[in-house]
């Protein structure tokens, strides 16, 4: 079989210097087998490899998603007016009503859309282990998507019923721990794309258990645990004290990180990702992504500058759109606005910070996105021997006309979106090619609950078309408000949130 050989020629190729400056260069770009061989002017054509010409192209590396939920499609839509305790039951605690078949397609199409936008690797929160079969599901459609991806394996809180709102008595069922040992044992998936890490939120139950789950990820070598950050306690103190706080440890959110916190994770070497679309919706405090969002007196009492241990997650592509190029730009627009507001209250001309540039916005989208995922040596930039993973924009698209000519880093944070990426390459094969998503070949784990060896997107749509509707029916019979109020109880939330 021949080695993948692709040169992309002529192309805008962004490229990051030795203090993380962006830089724009015409340069040719080699790829070999699912790597970056060669960067150069000119590159002699090699045999078999095929020639594509990149002229007005601008060739970006893929953007990396450091929190999402990608089971959760077929949820899109309902939380439009929704704050995060209502999420939590029409979103959440929505795995009770998903078969794995729902897991697989629902997966599939968050990973497409994902991929679609420019995504090349997801850290994926995935809270679906519902049953032994849930998980594998969820990792053969993240396999089959063509996604980079650490699929972080939840031990997670299972929902019993739903009216009443209750939750199984013993989270750590005996297999909850055995799936993710065999999962461990046969990872990685999809030819090595799909790595196995941990995620982990059930910081209140038996101190015992937990020190013997942490016991068993370990043992293992995994080398990304992620949890949630809230808004209710600080999730650093407990990684602490159950030993976990070090440089494997990705925080989602933040809450109301305090200055102590931001020491912590300093210290361990561990990073935060922020998602600014949900977190802005849903009273989770703002996006510790741009320092510059906390200059006002009240909130720099509690909060720490913790910019350069960022990055940023979609969260719920339920809740909002699958882009991390849309994220940066919300979190960058925001953080602009506190930083702006502050200085005029304080009577005082500003010119805005480098921290607040597009410049640092495709930093947190791409090599910031690579240390928070503990792939930089790998990922994040286009250089000789990195993966080949990259997003190819259109610089003449109706939105990207000019501003791509003038500022290509500008144009992509401020003025794309996913329908100016006509090329998407993951692991140097094209998963996106004029701007379509092409077909995927199903993963060996999901063919007998697919049938067929690969799917287009309009299949994948039409299933997730009918999924939906069930799932949704079934939530129909769910008393939204009862819920709300019980989870209140269970998780000692005060009537503010
Ligand atoms: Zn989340």
């Amino acid at each position: 079989m021949s080695t993948n050989k692709v040169l992309l020629k002529n192309g805008t190729v962004l490229l990051h210097g030795a203090s993380d400056q962006v830089e724009s260069s015409r340069v040719d770009v080699l790829i070999v087998g699912g790597n970056i061989s060669k960067l150069g002017k000119d590159i002699e054509v090699p045999r078999d490899a095929e020639i594509i010409d990149c002229s007005h192209k601008i060739i970006s590396p893929g953007f990396i998603d450091t929190h999402h939920h990608g089971w959760q499609t077929q949820l899109k839509g309902r939380h439009g007016n929704e704050l995060l305790l209502e999420y939590l039951i029409t979103g959440n605690y929505q795995h009770a009503q998903y078969t794995v078949e729902d897991v697989f397609y629902g997966q599939l199409a968050g990973m497409l859309e994902a991929l679609s936008a420019g995504t090349t690797t997801v850290v994926d929160h995935a809270h679906i282990t519902v049953s032994p079969d849930h998980p594998k599901l969820g990792i053969a459609a993240t396999a089959s998507s063509g996604v980079r991806a650490v699929y972080c394996y939840a031990a997670m809180d299972r929902l019993k019923s739903f009216n009443p709102l209750m939750l199984h008595e013993n989270a750590l069922e005996d297999w909850v721990m055995q799936t993710f040992s065999e999962l461990a044992d046969a990872a990685p998936f999809g030819n090595g794309r799909v790595s196995l890490g941990f995620a982990w939120d059930l910081w209140f139950i038996a101190p015992e258990l937990i020190k013997n789950a942490f016991e068993k990820v370990r043992e293992k070598n995994i080398r990304l645990i992620t949890t949630h950050g809230t808004n209710f306690f600080s999730v650093l103190q407990f990684a602490k004290k159950f030993g976990v706080m070090d440089s494997r440890l990705l925080v989602s959110h933040g809450g109301d990180f305090s200055k102590e916190d931001g020491k912590l994770l300093r210290e361990a070497g561990a990073h935060i990702s922020a998602t600014p679309s949900t977190e802005l919706q849903m009273a989770m405090g703002r996006p510790l992504c741009f320092d510059a969002a906390f200059l006002d007196p009240d909130a720099s009492v509690r909060r720490s500058a913790v910019q350069d241990r960022a990055s940023l997650g979609i969260d719920c592509h339920s809740n909002n759109a699958g882009s991390i190029v849309s994220e940066a730009r919300l979190g960058l627009q925001n953080a602009r606005n506190h930083f702006n507001e502050y200085n005029i209250k304080q009577g005082k001309g500003h010119d805005l910070p480098y921290s607040l540039s597009v410049e640092a916005a495709f930093n947190l989208a791409t090599i910031k996105g690579a240390q928070a995922a503990k792939m930089e040596k790998e990922i994040g930039k286009i250089a000789e021997g990195y993966k080949a993973d990259l997003a190819i924009f259109d610089a003449l698209s109706p939105s990207m006309i000019g501003a791509a000519q003038h500022d290509p880093v500008a144009a992509i944070i401020l003025h794309s979106s996913p329908a100016d990426i006509d090329m998407v390459v993951v692991d140097g094969i094209i998963r996106k090619r004029n701007g379509k998503l092409l077909p995927v070949n199903v993963d060996a784990t999901a063919k007998e609950i697919v049938g067929k060896e690969t799917l287009e997107w309009h299949e994948i749509a039409q299933k997730i078309l009918r999924s939906r509707e069930v799932i949704q029916r079934k939530t129909e019979d769910v008393d939204v408000q009862a819920g709300v109020e019980s989870v209140r109880k269970i998780w000692h939330i005060s009537e503010n949130f």
